[in-house]
């Protein structure tokens, strides 16, 4: 199929249509981008939190990855799992998963390509392989909403093919095969990591968005994505978009440096990013990628060129280091970071606090504890893995087993409020505007004064967090998370009373 701007509109508009998604007065439209291909821009200014579309997936599926967790193929609960009755191998969870219209027709498919029945050890990859087989399952509409997608040639894309041909031994047909493999590789470079279900019964699922697969990544984007509990993609504009600039969203993780970010793009998308913050060796300033120069032990060592990497040199006297001893020490901490469980939060303290009894250090020397030996590193402060670090005890402290809010010590309590209140300002200086990021640390920030409040009451004290700024904190965390599943049961409650007022 010829792509072109034209017929990409009209199919993903009508596909919206369909879908009953269509906003009128949509601010966006889909032109040729700088970055090569297609992009999605905005036909008119868009003010800061303003939904500019909604989006849903055209192919949804168990992710592929053997590290994640089986789940029902139709409701995706992880609960009662059993082999489908009619012996196609897949999973499913109840009578009523089994007898679902969708089950019923991938459920023929597989049946009709098996020359044996698949055995029970032989379903995990089975179901894995499973969102290209609902490709073929598709509407000729939308089978054309794949088409209008873009997909990377490489070699590594449709090995669930090969694993419907080779291990489960199915009989594939030839036209069948092929878009398989195109689906695939469409996938491998567009589809959206999405989690269905509640709490403890969450499945990480993977979905195609089209309209969403059409925005560019950036590491610095302008806009933020939630999924809703029927798996709609939520996109709203993270800060202000001029008339004209084109929408972004990251498919990275914002807190990583500019290193990590490039080398995990490259591996999962198959593309080198060269956004604004990709290409400032700095970071706009957060130096989440440097560590500090040996010789004057203050200046920061940047790479001279931040999309080649190959020379790295110290702001303040020069001094050159080589990029294996950055890579080396880069790999130290990561494996530190790494080592850490959750209970081992008085290590992650001091090697955040560089407190090591006998050992004075210097500045922002961290020690990194590794099993057997003590190496001491000098990062600035916001190094990625001080950063990660940080983000890890934040999701520990009043929250894993042992540090519930309750159990937390003042010292502990008010150590999270740092934590909270640092990375907000990384994520201001990173340029992030309202992403989920901040919604999330904001409402941990809340539930932080939340809890001091309560213990200033039980002991009679009077410095309590003025209420006004407690609630302008969680009204600015439930505006950014709004319409998101995972969002905090609060934070839920806040919507569903707004939306309640409205009605009134
Ligand atoms: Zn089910
Ligand atoms: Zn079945
Ligand atoms: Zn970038
Ligand atoms: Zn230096």
């Amino acid at each position: 199929m010829q792509r072109n701007i034209e017929t990409i509109t009209q199919t993903i508009h009508k596909y919206l249509e369909r879908k009953s998604l269509a906003i009128e007065d949509a601010p966006w439209e889909i032109k040729k981008s700088e970055l090569g291909g297609f992009g999605v821009f905005a036909t008119r200014a868009i003010e800061v939190g303003e939904l500019i579309f909604k989006d849903f997936p055209v192919i949804l599926g168990p992710r592929a990855a053997p590290t994640c967790p089986l789940s029902c193929v139709s409701c995706y609960s992880r609960r009662d799992l059993r082999l489908c009755g009619k012996k196609c191998g897949l999973l499913v969870c109840s009578e009523k998963c089994e007898k679902s219209l969708g089950h019923q027709k991938e459920c023929k498919v597989v049946r009709q390509w098996q020359s044996k029945p698949i055995s029970e050890d032989l379903s995990v990859q089975l179901v894995r392989v499973l969102s290209p087989i609902r490709s073929l399952l598709l509407g000729e509409e939308d089978k054309s909403v794949v088409k209008c997608l873009k997909a990377h040639k490489s070699d590594q894309h449709g090995f669930e093919v090969d694993v419907m041909k080779d291990a489960l031994a199915l009989n594939v047909k030839e036209d069948e095969e092929k878009f398989m493999r195109f689906v695939c590789s469409v996938m491998d470079s567009n589809a959206f990591e999405v989690l269905v279900g509640f709490e403890d019964n969450q499945a990480s699922v993977k979905g195609l968005y089209p309209l969403g697969s059409l925005a560019n990544h950036s590491c610095c984007p302008n806009t933020c994505h939630v999924f809703d509990d029927k798996q709609h993609m939520v996109v709203r504009a993270s800060k202000f978009i001029p008339q004209g600039s084109e929408i972004f969203h990251s498919y990275s993780r914002l807190i990583w440096s500019t290193s990590a970010r490039r080398f995990h793009l490259y591996r999962t998308k198959h593309f080198l990013c060269k956004c604004q913050r990709c290409e400032d060796p700095t970071e706009f300033g957060s130096y989440i990628g440097s560590i500090l120069c040996k010789v004057c032990k203050t200046g920061k060592v940047i790479p001279t060129n931040s999309l080649q990497t190959d020379k790295w040199q110290c702001e303040v006297c020069g001094s050159l280091i080589k990029k294996e001893e950055v890579a080396n020490i880069t790999f130290v901490l990561g494996s530190a970071l790494n080592s850490f469980d959750d209970d081992d939060v008085a290590v992650m303290l001091r090697l955040l606090h560089q407190k090591l009894p006998n050992l004075v250090p210097e500045n922002n020397q961290t020690v990194v504890e590794l099993k057997y030996k003590l190496i001491w590193i000098l990062v600035p402060e916001n190094n990625q893995t001080v950063v990660e670090l940080k983000y890890k005890l934040i999701w520990i402290l009043g929250h894993q087993q042992g540090f519930a809010w309750n159990d937390l010590s003042d010292e502990y309590l008010s150590l999270k409020v740092n934590f909270c209140r640092d990375l907000l300002a990384l994520l201001e200086l990173l340029r992030l505007g309202q992403c989920k990021m901040r919604g999330l640390l904001l409402y941990e920030l809340y539930s932080c004064y939340n809890e001091q409040n309560n213990r200033q009451t039980k002991s009679g004290s009077v410095s309590k967090v003025h209420e006004n700024q407690m609630k302008s904190v969680l009204q600015e965390a439930a505006d950014i998370l709004m319409y998101d599943v995972t969002a905090p049961a609060e934070i839920k409650r806040m919507w569903s009373e707004e939306v309640q007022l409205k009605k009134k």
